[in-house]
């Protein structure tokens, strides 16, 4: 999974590893050996907050379609 790239966190051209975007399916950005782990932890927090949120039939009423399309995809896996 690594290639050749440019770290999106801190610019370095390295070898670099692909994370999907939570919310953006099918983009990816890619990172440096130190910096994955550090964005993959963000996204992850960032994804299970949203569910959390939106796990509440009041608040999940708020959501436009694209956005309970994201809540049902990120929910069935
Ligand atoms: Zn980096």
């Amino acid at each position: 999974m690594l290639k050749n790239g440019r770290c999106m966190f801190c610019a370095e051209d390295t070898k670099v590893a692909p994370i999907e975007i939570w919310n953006i399916p099918g983009k990816f950005k890619y990172y440096c050996q130190t910096h994955y782990p550090e964005v993959l932890n963000n996204e992850e927090k960032d994804k299970q907050a949203f569910i959390d949120y939106y796990s509440n039939n009041t608040t999940r009423s708020w959501l436009c379609s694209e956005g309970l399309e994201l809540y049902t995809r990120l929910t069935q896996k």
